[in-house]
């Protein structure tokens, strides 16, 4: 059992408040949980430890991780949530109100939907906290995964490789992103998880000893050229991503070279460039293959150089190298900024970063994205009934943007930014669709199936019956009934706010592009 002492022992240099605060919450929890098992027939407890273990690692703050803590007291431990904010304050509540409310958006494998259901969760979210709890939550529920009931496993499975592994990745966070995937595909499709790790294991072999001396010998040199302080070591590509990449490459493993890497890691952006200089004087270097994701860093914040060199030792060989700043944001993402107090201090050093490096805007877009659905919420008169409270240092940002003199591109990426834009609605078994704001009954329809929407007779809008002209809200389930005998009418032609339920009612209704050649040919 993790112990509260091994969670604040974790934390990055805790104040004696903070360690207090996280303490406290362990009690708390432990005892709210007291009377609980999990699947594996241990006690309840053992998960939000752990969860609050795994949230310290990624250097969080004292309320994020005792809200790891807390994440299931109130909808598992039955603690009321005016207890939890009375005890434990305003903000901390947020989190986990924001974690429940994570959960009850579920993946049914309907893939179409998934792009739609990760920009649902990350909207939802509304505070990048509450993600990295779901994140924390979701590892180590993977990780105890063969206790729950088989049938529940693969749907927890495969939504964890195509909803959550991909929103980590988004955050930058690669541990975590690669972690979720080779626990879940083993569950997801166990024979193909079995092949790929056969395959690895064997190549492995191969290049172990090849590698171990290149590994040497790359060391003498970056001795003999000065650079002192570098350390390296081999990374072993995930089960998940080779899969992937064995796909793309006609399951010839022999053409994937990165299954071993060589990593090396230095104090300063300058010895990573003197590294590869090292490296390329020893080796000769693919041609094609060097990536410099330092001067253009990948749209979630990566960084690194990649090249790949033929070595007589181990064949064909990449080589990553990067600082240990750049290392540490590889694995923890977002996370690695979070130590600071302030999260919003941490997104505008971000920020500054980033110009000062140059970096693409687009590698914040993700937080900015989080900003408009708030904006709504603050400007609007009332707030609505389930509007989530503006944190304040999201808040404190989107006031410092819109002051910023220049910024006419965030500006502009507000305007067009998709969630001020479109509703998320369900099917009856819980399948996401976004649509349009002000969408209808009838657009929902034929984002379905076109011929729902050519069949529509009524519908159910959270089971009462609406008209069709009825603009849909989030969170609104929808239910379309269908009769063979009913048909679009012109008038559908004024609800339809899609260009797709539009074109379809044309269609139907014989004033489509098709059928009007059609017409013309027939007079002739
Ligand atoms: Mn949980």
């Amino acid at each position: 059992m993790t112990t509260a002492k091994d969670i604040v022992g974790t934390m990055t240099a805790p104040s004696a408040e903070e360690s207090a605060f996280v303490e406290k919450a362990y009690e708390f929890s432990k005892k709210a949980h007291a009377a609980h098992t999990r699947y594996s027939g241990e006690p309840y407890f053992v998960h939000p430890s752990a969860v609050a273990k795994v949230l310290a690692e990624y250097g969080m703050d004292a309320t994020t991780v005792a809200a790891g803590l807390l994440h299931d007291a109130v909808e598992d431990g039955c603690i009321p949530r005016e207890e939890v904010e009375k005890e434990f304050g305003k903000e901390l509540l947020f989190i986990v109100d924001g974690v429940t409310k994570l959960g009850t958006h579920k993946y049914r494998g309907a893939e179409r939907h998934a792009e739609s259901l990760r920009r649902l969760l990350i909207a939802t979210a509304s505070d990048i906290r509450v993600l990295i709890v779901k994140l924390a939550d979701r590892y180590h529920n993977m990780q105890t995964l063969e206790h729950v009931p088989a049938h529940k496993r693969r749907r927890i499975a495969l939504e964890t490789l195509e909803i959550y592994a991909p929103i980590a990745d988004r955050l930058g966070m690669g541990k975590m992103k690669s972690d979720l995937e080779d626990l879940a595909f083993p569950f997801v499709d166990p024979d193909a998880a079995a092949h790929t790790a056969e395959l690895r294991k064997l190549k492995t072999k191969e290049t172990e000893t090849g590698l171990a001396s290149v590994q040497k010998e790359l060391q003498r040199e970056l001795a003999k050229k000065g650079l002192a302080a570098f350390r390296t070591d081999i990374r072993i590509k995930g089960l998940w991503s080779l899969h992937q990449k064995l796909k793309r490459k006609d399951d010839d493993i022999t053409r994937i070279h990165d299954i071993a890497a060589l990593r090396i890691i230095v104090p300063a952006i300058a010895d990573c460039y003197a590294a590869l200089g090292a490296a390329h004087a020893l080796y000769k270097p693919l041609p094609g293959e060097f990536k410099d994701y330092i001067s253009f860093p990948k749209p979630n914040g990566y960084q690194s150089l990649h090249t790949t060199v033929v070595t007589p030792e181990a064949g064909i060989v990449e080589i990553q190298i990067r600082t240990e700043e750049m290392h540490r944001r590889a694995q923890f993402g977002i996370a690695s900024h979070m130590s600071y107090k302030q999260l919003g201090k941490g997104i505008e050093k971000l920020e500054k970063d980033a110009q000062k490096r140059r970096f693409s805007s687009l590698s914040f877009s993700w937080i900015r994205s989080l900003i408009p659905s708030l904006m709504k919420v603050s400007k609007g008169a009332g707030r609505t009934k389930d509007a989530a409270p503006v944190p304040p240092w999201l808040a404190e940002l989107v006031e410092a943007h819109s002051e910023v003199a220049g910024s006419e591109e965030f500006v502009e990426g507000l305007k067009e930014d998709f969630f001020s834009h479109r509703v998320f609605v369900f099917t009856p078994q819980g399948d996401v669709v976004d649509l349009p704001a002000a969408s209808t009954p009838i657009d929902f329809a034929y984002a379905i199936h076109t011929d729902l929407g050519n069949h529509l007779q009524g519908a159910k809008v959270n089971g009462k019956l609406v008209s069709f002209d009825t603009a849909l809200s989030n969170g609104d389930v929808v239910e379309i009934l269908r009769r063979e005998s009913a048909h679009p009418s012109s008038k559908w032609l004024e609800y339809a706010k899609t260009s797709l339920a539009r074109k379809q009612i044309r269609a139907a209704l014989g004033l489509g592009e098709l059928s009007r050649q059609r017409r013309r040919m027939r007079a002739r």
